[in-house]
Protein backbone atom coordinates (compact mmCIF):
# COMPACT_ATOMS: atom_id res chain seq x y z
CA UNK A 1 0.00 0.00 0.00
CA UNK A 2 1.45 3.21 -0.96
CA UNK A 3 1.97 5.93 1.70
CA UNK A 4 0.14 9.07 1.89
CA UNK A 5 3.30 12.00 3.15
CA UNK A 6 0.43 14.61 3.87
CA UNK A 7 -0.36 12.26 6.72
CA UNK A 8 3.22 13.42 8.29
CA UNK A 9 4.43 15.94 10.58
CA UNK A 10 8.03 17.11 10.55
CA UNK A 11 8.57 14.38 13.17
CA UNK A 12 6.69 11.45 11.36
CA UNK A 13 8.55 12.17 8.22
CA UNK A 14 11.75 12.45 9.56
CA UNK A 15 10.87 8.73 11.37
CA UNK A 16 9.81 7.75 7.61
CA UNK A 17 13.12 9.04 6.00
CA UNK A 18 14.84 6.70 8.11
CA UNK A 19 12.62 4.23 7.47
CA UNK A 20 13.57 4.70 3.70
CA UNK A 21 17.31 4.55 4.27
CA UNK A 22 17.58 8.59 4.08
CA UNK A 23 19.44 11.19 5.65
CA UNK A 24 16.39 13.28 8.14
CA UNK A 25 17.01 16.27 6.52
CA UNK A 26 15.37 15.05 3.46
CA UNK A 27 12.23 15.42 5.43
CA UNK A 28 12.14 19.13 5.42
CA UNK A 29 13.02 18.85 1.54
CA UNK A 30 10.09 16.67 0.90
CA UNK A 31 8.15 19.63 3.58
CA UNK A 32 9.19 21.99 1.23
CA UNK A 33 8.05 20.85 -1.93
CA UNK A 34 4.78 19.56 -0.37
CA UNK A 35 3.45 21.99 1.37
CA UNK A 36 5.04 25.63 0.51
CA UNK A 37 4.80 24.79 -3.58
CA UNK A 38 1.98 22.36 -3.61
CA UNK A 39 3.82 19.53 -5.11
CA UNK A 40 2.31 16.31 -5.45
CA UNK A 41 5.00 15.17 -8.37
CA UNK A 42 7.93 13.46 -7.24
CA UNK A 43 9.06 13.97 -10.69
CA UNK A 44 9.39 17.51 -10.25
CA UNK A 45 11.38 17.26 -6.79
CA UNK A 46 14.74 17.98 -8.74
CA UNK A 47 16.69 18.62 -5.96
CA UNK A 48 16.09 15.06 -4.33
CA UNK A 49 18.06 12.12 -5.46
CA UNK A 50 16.77 10.47 -8.44
CA UNK A 51 16.91 7.02 -6.79
CA UNK A 52 15.31 7.83 -3.70
CA UNK A 53 12.44 9.79 -5.93
CA UNK A 54 11.55 6.47 -7.77
CA UNK A 55 11.73 4.77 -4.72
CA UNK A 56 8.63 7.53 -3.81
CA UNK A 57 7.09 7.14 -7.11
CA UNK A 58 6.75 3.74 -6.31
CA UNK A 59 5.55 3.30 -3.01
CA UNK A 60 4.27 7.12 -1.66
CA UNK A 61 1.73 9.81 -2.82
CA UNK A 62 0.59 13.18 -1.77
CA UNK A 63 -3.07 12.53 -2.13
CA UNK A 64 -5.50 15.23 -0.99
CA UNK A 65 -9.19 14.80 -0.44
CA UNK A 66 -10.67 15.14 -3.95
CA UNK A 67 -13.12 17.89 -4.94
CA UNK A 68 -16.67 16.51 -5.39
CA UNK A 69 -18.40 20.23 -5.31
CA UNK A 70 -17.52 23.93 -5.36
CA UNK A 71 -19.88 26.48 -4.78
CA UNK A 72 -19.20 30.22 -4.65
CA UNK A 73 -21.70 32.75 -2.85
CA UNK A 74 -21.94 36.24 -3.73
CA UNK A 75 -19.75 37.49 -1.19
CA UNK A 76 -17.14 35.30 -2.60
CA UNK A 77 -17.22 32.78 0.14
CA UNK A 78 -16.30 29.58 -1.74
CA UNK A 79 -17.30 26.34 -0.23
CA UNK A 80 -16.03 22.45 -1.29
CA UNK A 81 -17.22 19.30 -0.36
CA UNK A 82 -14.58 17.28 -0.77
CA UNK A 83 -14.53 13.39 -0.81
CA UNK A 84 -13.22 11.45 2.41
CA UNK A 85 -13.82 8.21 0.73
CA UNK A 86 -16.63 5.67 0.38
CA UNK A 87 -19.44 7.87 0.54
CA UNK A 88 -17.98 10.60 3.15
CA UNK A 89 -18.08 13.83 2.38
CA UNK A 90 -16.46 17.16 4.40
CA UNK A 91 -16.61 20.33 4.03
CA UNK A 92 -14.38 23.55 3.95
CA UNK A 93 -14.63 27.03 3.62
CA UNK A 94 -12.55 29.85 2.43
CA UNK A 95 -14.04 33.28 3.73
CA UNK A 96 -11.40 36.29 1.68
CA UNK A 97 -11.46 39.94 3.28
CA UNK A 98 -9.44 42.86 2.16
CA UNK A 99 -7.00 42.20 4.40
CA UNK A 100 -6.80 38.30 5.04
CA UNK A 101 -7.98 35.01 3.85
CA UNK A 102 -9.77 32.66 5.86
CA UNK A 103 -10.27 28.98 5.54
CA UNK A 104 -12.53 27.03 7.37
CA UNK A 105 -11.60 23.37 8.17
CA UNK A 106 -13.25 20.30 9.55
CA UNK A 107 -11.54 17.55 11.68
CA UNK A 108 -13.85 14.75 11.39
CA UNK A 109 -16.77 13.54 9.39
CA UNK A 110 -20.12 14.87 11.40
CA UNK A 111 -19.80 15.34 14.70
CA UNK A 112 -20.41 12.55 17.65
CA UNK A 113 -21.98 15.82 19.75
CA UNK A 114 -25.36 16.54 19.75
CA UNK A 115 -25.97 20.49 19.61
CA UNK A 116 -29.27 20.83 18.88
CA UNK A 117 -28.96 24.51 16.71
CA UNK A 118 -26.15 23.09 14.90
CA UNK A 119 -26.21 21.60 11.02
CA UNK A 120 -23.37 19.37 11.83
CA UNK A 121 -24.90 17.54 14.70
CA UNK A 122 -27.79 16.92 12.83
CA UNK A 123 -25.65 14.54 10.55
CA UNK A 124 -24.53 12.43 13.05
CA UNK A 125 -21.14 11.09 13.44
CA UNK A 126 -18.93 8.37 10.83
CA UNK A 127 -15.63 8.85 12.16
CA UNK A 128 -12.47 11.16 12.74
CA UNK A 129 -10.29 12.61 9.82
CA UNK A 130 -6.66 11.47 9.43
CA UNK A 131 -3.86 14.40 9.49
CA UNK A 132 -4.11 13.89 5.38
CA UNK A 133 -7.41 14.66 5.35
CA UNK A 134 -7.25 18.24 7.99
CA UNK A 135 -4.48 19.54 6.40
CA UNK A 136 -4.79 17.83 2.79
CA UNK A 137 -7.87 20.67 3.13
CA UNK A 138 -5.61 23.33 3.50
CA UNK A 139 -2.97 22.00 0.90
CA UNK A 140 -6.02 21.19 -1.55
CA UNK A 141 -7.76 25.15 -1.03
CA UNK A 142 -4.17 26.71 -1.50
CA UNK A 143 -3.34 24.75 -5.05
CA UNK A 144 -7.28 25.50 -6.27
CA UNK A 145 -7.02 29.20 -5.12
CA UNK A 146 -3.67 30.16 -6.35
CA UNK A 147 -4.81 28.28 -10.22
CA UNK A 148 -7.62 30.16 -9.77
CA UNK A 149 -5.43 33.74 -9.29
CA UNK A 150 -3.33 33.06 -12.10
CA UNK A 151 -6.08 32.14 -14.39
CA UNK A 152 -8.16 35.78 -13.61
CA UNK A 153 -4.63 37.31 -13.77
CA UNK A 154 -5.13 38.73 -10.47
CA UNK A 155 -2.78 39.87 -8.00
CA UNK A 156 -1.42 38.31 -5.15
CA UNK A 157 -1.45 40.62 -1.62
CA UNK A 158 2.03 40.14 -1.09
CA UNK A 159 4.48 38.79 -3.91
CA UNK A 160 4.60 35.13 -3.74
CA UNK A 161 2.21 35.89 -0.94
CA UNK A 162 0.25 32.31 0.64
CA UNK A 163 -3.60 32.88 -0.22
CA UNK A 164 -4.92 31.50 3.05
CA UNK A 165 -3.30 34.01 5.64
CA UNK A 166 -5.45 32.70 8.44
CA UNK A 167 -7.05 28.77 9.66
CA UNK A 168 -9.56 28.18 11.91
CA UNK A 169 -10.35 24.87 13.11
CA UNK A 170 -14.35 25.72 13.02
CA UNK A 171 -15.47 23.38 9.92
CA UNK A 172 -17.59 20.17 10.54
CA UNK A 173 -16.75 17.96 14.23
CA UNK A 174 -15.22 18.67 17.53
CA UNK A 175 -11.25 19.48 17.01
CA UNK A 176 -10.43 18.31 20.69
CA UNK A 177 -12.45 14.77 20.07
CA UNK A 178 -9.62 14.15 17.03
CA UNK A 179 -6.36 15.38 19.40
CA UNK A 180 -3.53 13.71 17.84
CA UNK A 181 -4.81 13.64 14.06
CA UNK A 182 -6.20 17.78 14.99
CA UNK A 183 -2.41 18.32 16.88
CA UNK A 184 -0.61 16.88 14.02
CA UNK A 185 -1.78 19.48 11.02
CA UNK A 186 -1.60 22.45 13.33
CA UNK A 187 1.75 21.69 13.25
CA UNK A 188 2.22 21.31 10.26
CA UNK A 189 0.40 24.83 9.67
CA UNK A 190 2.78 26.67 12.01
CA UNK A 191 5.99 24.69 10.72
CA UNK A 192 8.08 27.44 8.84
CA UNK A 193 9.27 24.35 6.04
CA UNK A 194 5.22 24.00 5.68
CA UNK A 195 2.74 26.56 6.02
CA UNK A 196 5.08 28.88 8.61
CA UNK A 197 1.50 30.53 9.97
CA UNK A 198 2.05 31.93 13.33
CA UNK A 199 0.17 30.60 16.42
CA UNK A 200 -1.71 33.84 16.73
CA UNK A 201 -3.39 33.53 12.75
CA UNK A 202 -4.31 29.47 13.72
CA UNK A 203 -7.79 29.43 15.96
CA UNK A 204 -9.37 26.01 17.10
CA UNK A 205 -12.75 26.34 18.16
CA UNK A 206 -14.11 24.13 20.89
CA UNK A 207 -17.54 22.82 22.72
CA UNK A 208 -15.24 22.75 25.96
CA UNK A 209 -13.64 19.70 26.19
CA UNK A 210 -11.69 20.41 29.45
CA UNK A 211 -9.14 17.21 29.60
CA UNK A 212 -8.30 18.10 25.81
CA UNK A 213 -8.16 22.01 26.97
CA UNK A 214 -5.39 21.08 28.91
CA UNK A 215 -3.35 18.95 26.77
CA UNK A 216 -3.32 21.01 23.55
CA UNK A 217 -2.28 24.24 26.05
CA UNK A 218 1.16 22.07 26.06
CA UNK A 219 1.51 20.21 23.45
CA UNK A 220 0.43 23.04 20.60
CA UNK A 221 -1.58 25.94 22.00
CA UNK A 222 -3.10 28.47 19.14
CA UNK A 223 -5.67 30.85 19.32
CA UNK A 224 -8.52 29.42 20.87
CA UNK A 225 -12.57 30.31 20.98
CA UNK A 226 -15.21 28.74 23.45
CA UNK A 227 -18.50 27.79 21.88
CA UNK A 228 -20.24 29.31 24.81
CA UNK A 229 -23.54 29.88 24.51
CA UNK A 230 -25.04 29.78 27.32
CA UNK A 231 -25.14 32.34 31.02
CA UNK A 232 -25.50 29.66 32.98
CA UNK A 233 -25.48 25.86 33.28
CA UNK A 234 -29.16 25.09 33.18
CA UNK A 235 -29.27 27.03 29.34
CA UNK A 236 -26.16 25.19 28.43
CA UNK A 237 -26.93 21.89 29.58
CA UNK A 238 -29.92 22.35 26.97
CA UNK A 239 -27.86 23.83 24.39
CA UNK A 240 -24.13 22.05 24.54
CA UNK A 241 -24.67 19.00 26.28
CA UNK A 242 -21.44 18.05 26.51
CA UNK A 243 -22.14 21.05 29.38
CA UNK A 244 -23.04 18.13 31.68
CA UNK A 245 -19.83 16.58 31.57
CA UNK A 246 -17.93 19.37 32.10
CA UNK A 247 -20.18 22.70 33.69
CA UNK A 248 -19.22 26.00 32.91
CA UNK A 249 -16.94 26.68 36.44
CA UNK A 250 -14.01 23.98 34.67
CA UNK A 251 -14.45 25.50 31.73
CA UNK A 252 -13.71 28.86 32.84
CA UNK A 253 -11.07 28.02 34.94
CA UNK A 254 -9.42 25.45 31.72
CA UNK A 255 -9.66 28.52 29.72
CA UNK A 256 -7.53 30.84 32.27
CA UNK A 257 -5.33 27.41 32.49
CA UNK A 258 -5.07 27.90 28.93
CA UNK A 259 -4.31 31.57 28.97
CA UNK A 260 -0.70 30.97 30.54
CA UNK A 261 0.43 29.48 27.19
CA UNK A 262 -1.61 30.77 24.64
CA UNK A 263 -0.36 33.38 21.86
CA UNK A 264 -3.03 35.75 22.49
CA UNK A 265 -3.53 36.95 25.67
CA UNK A 266 -7.56 36.57 25.66
CA UNK A 267 -9.97 33.42 24.52
CA UNK A 268 -12.80 34.42 22.31
CA UNK A 269 -15.96 33.28 23.18
CA UNK A 270 -18.55 32.28 20.78
CA UNK A 271 -22.04 33.02 22.01
CA UNK A 272 -25.17 32.16 19.53
CA UNK A 273 -27.71 34.39 19.48
CA UNK A 274 -31.54 32.09 19.49
CA UNK A 275 -34.46 33.99 19.95
CA UNK A 276 -36.17 33.56 23.09
CA UNK A 277 -33.31 30.71 24.04
CA UNK A 278 -30.33 32.40 25.55
CA UNK A 279 -30.47 36.23 23.84
CA UNK A 280 -32.34 38.03 26.92
CA UNK A 281 -30.94 41.64 28.34
CA UNK A 282 -30.63 39.37 31.61
CA UNK A 283 -28.42 36.38 30.18
CA UNK A 284 -26.47 39.38 28.67
CA UNK A 285 -25.81 40.99 32.57
CA UNK A 286 -25.31 36.83 33.96
CA UNK A 287 -22.56 36.27 31.50
CA UNK A 288 -20.77 40.03 32.29
CA UNK A 289 -20.54 38.32 35.74
CA UNK A 290 -20.00 34.85 34.29
CA UNK A 291 -16.85 35.35 32.29
CA UNK A 292 -15.56 38.48 34.60
CA UNK A 293 -12.15 36.30 35.58
CA UNK A 294 -11.49 35.50 32.45
CA UNK A 295 -9.27 38.01 30.16
CA UNK A 296 -11.84 37.74 26.72
CA UNK A 297 -13.57 38.49 23.46
CA UNK A 298 -17.08 38.41 23.24
CA UNK A 299 -17.86 37.23 19.36
CA UNK A 300 -21.62 37.06 19.22
CA UNK A 301 -23.16 35.04 16.16
CA UNK A 302 -26.74 35.40 14.65
CA UNK A 303 -27.85 31.69 14.80
CA UNK A 304 -27.77 30.34 10.91
CA UNK A 305 -30.98 28.45 9.91
CA UNK A 306 -30.92 24.93 8.27
CA UNK A 307 -33.75 22.47 7.15
CA UNK A 308 -35.55 21.21 9.96
CA UNK A 309 -34.00 23.33 12.90
CA UNK A 310 -36.30 23.98 16.16
CA UNK A 311 -34.49 27.48 16.63
CA UNK A 312 -35.05 31.14 15.68
CA UNK A 313 -32.34 33.85 15.02
CA UNK A 314 -32.61 36.16 17.08
CA UNK A 315 -33.68 40.50 16.08
CA UNK A 316 -31.24 42.66 14.74
CA UNK A 317 -32.56 44.79 17.73
CA UNK A 318 -31.96 42.05 20.50
CA UNK A 319 -28.92 41.28 19.54
CA UNK A 320 -27.46 44.32 19.49
CA UNK A 321 -29.17 45.36 23.16
CA UNK A 322 -27.28 41.93 24.06
CA UNK A 323 -23.87 43.57 22.81
CA UNK A 324 -24.08 47.02 24.20
CA UNK A 325 -24.91 45.38 27.81
CA UNK A 326 -21.72 43.93 27.02
CA UNK A 327 -19.85 46.47 25.83
CA UNK A 328 -20.88 48.51 28.60
CA UNK A 329 -19.75 46.09 30.93
CA UNK A 330 -16.54 46.53 29.72
CA UNK A 331 -16.23 43.66 27.19
CA UNK A 332 -14.86 43.60 23.76
CA UNK A 333 -18.23 42.27 22.21
CA UNK A 334 -18.51 42.66 18.64
CA UNK A 335 -21.40 40.53 16.39
CA UNK A 336 -20.08 38.23 13.64
CA UNK A 337 -20.59 38.90 10.12
CA UNK A 338 -22.47 36.16 8.47
CA UNK A 339 -20.21 34.85 5.28
CA UNK A 340 -21.51 32.34 2.25
CA UNK A 341 -25.06 32.02 4.19
CA UNK A 342 -26.88 31.78 0.16
CA UNK A 343 -24.55 28.50 0.26
CA UNK A 344 -25.15 27.01 3.09
CA UNK A 345 -20.92 27.58 4.27
CA UNK A 346 -21.99 29.82 7.36
CA UNK A 347 -21.74 29.07 10.79
CA UNK A 348 -23.34 25.76 11.73
CA UNK A 349 -24.68 25.22 8.51
CA UNK A 350 -21.85 22.44 6.68
CA UNK A 351 -23.29 18.71 6.72
CA UNK A 352 -21.30 17.61 4.03
CA UNK A 353 -21.78 13.96 3.47
CA UNK A 354 -21.81 11.84 6.62
CA UNK A 355 -22.84 7.88 6.59
CA UNK A 356 -24.00 8.25 10.49
CA UNK A 357 -23.31 5.94 12.20
CA UNK A 358 -25.09 6.59 15.40
CA UNK A 359 -28.39 7.13 13.83
CA UNK A 360 -28.91 9.87 14.93
CA UNK A 361 -29.55 11.80 11.25
CA UNK A 362 -32.42 8.93 11.51
CA UNK A 363 -33.99 9.73 14.69
CA UNK A 364 -34.01 13.62 13.53
CA UNK A 365 -35.66 12.56 10.53
CA UNK A 366 -38.34 11.07 12.48
CA UNK A 367 -38.72 13.71 14.48
CA UNK A 368 -39.26 16.34 11.61
CA UNK A 369 -41.50 13.71 9.87
CA UNK A 370 -44.55 16.10 8.79
CA UNK A 371 -47.65 15.48 10.73
CA UNK A 372 -50.26 14.34 7.99
CA UNK A 373 -53.82 15.46 8.76
CA UNK A 374 -56.24 12.99 7.19
CA UNK A 375 -60.10 14.63 6.95
N1 LIG B 1 -17.27 21.86 17.45
C1 LIG B 1 -16.51 23.08 17.56
C2 LIG B 1 -16.26 23.71 16.23
C3 LIG B 1 -17.47 24.31 15.55
S1 LIG B 1 -17.08 25.94 15.23
C4 LIG B 1 -17.23 24.01 18.53
O1 LIG B 1 -18.29 23.64 19.00
O2 LIG B 1 -16.69 25.07 18.86
C5 LIG B 1 -18.54 26.59 14.70
C6 LIG B 1 -19.17 27.62 15.62
O3 LIG B 1 -20.45 27.90 15.09
C7 LIG B 1 -19.38 27.09 17.03
O4 LIG B 1 -19.30 28.12 17.98
C8 LIG B 1 -20.79 26.59 16.92
O5 LIG B 1 -21.41 26.43 18.17
C9 LIG B 1 -21.43 27.66 16.09
N2 LIG B 1 -22.67 27.23 15.44
C10 LIG B 1 -23.13 25.97 15.28
N3 LIG B 1 -24.33 25.99 14.64
C11 LIG B 1 -24.60 27.28 14.37
C12 LIG B 1 -25.66 27.93 13.68
N4 LIG B 1 -26.66 27.24 13.14
N5 LIG B 1 -25.61 29.27 13.58
C13 LIG B 1 -24.57 29.96 14.09
N6 LIG B 1 -23.54 29.40 14.73
C14 LIG B 1 -23.54 28.08 14.87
Amino acid sequence: MSVNLLNYDADGLAELMIQYGEKPFRAKQLMKWIHQRGEADFAQMTDIAKTFREKLVAGAQVAAPAMLAEQIATDGTTKWLLDVNVGNGIETVFIPEDDRGTLCISSQVGCALDCGFCSTAKQGFNRNLSVGEIIGQLWWAENRLTAEQARIGDVPLEPGGRIVTNVVMMGMGEPLANFENVVAALRLMLDDNAYGLSRRRVTLSTSGIVPAMDRLRDACPVSLAVSLHAPNDAIRDEIVPINKKYPLKELLAACNRYLEKAPRDFITFEYVMLAGVNDQPEHARQLAVLVRDVPCKINLIPWNPFPGADYNRSGRDAILAFRDILNEAGYVATVRKTRGDDIDAACGQLAGQVKDKTRRAARHAMETKPIIFRP
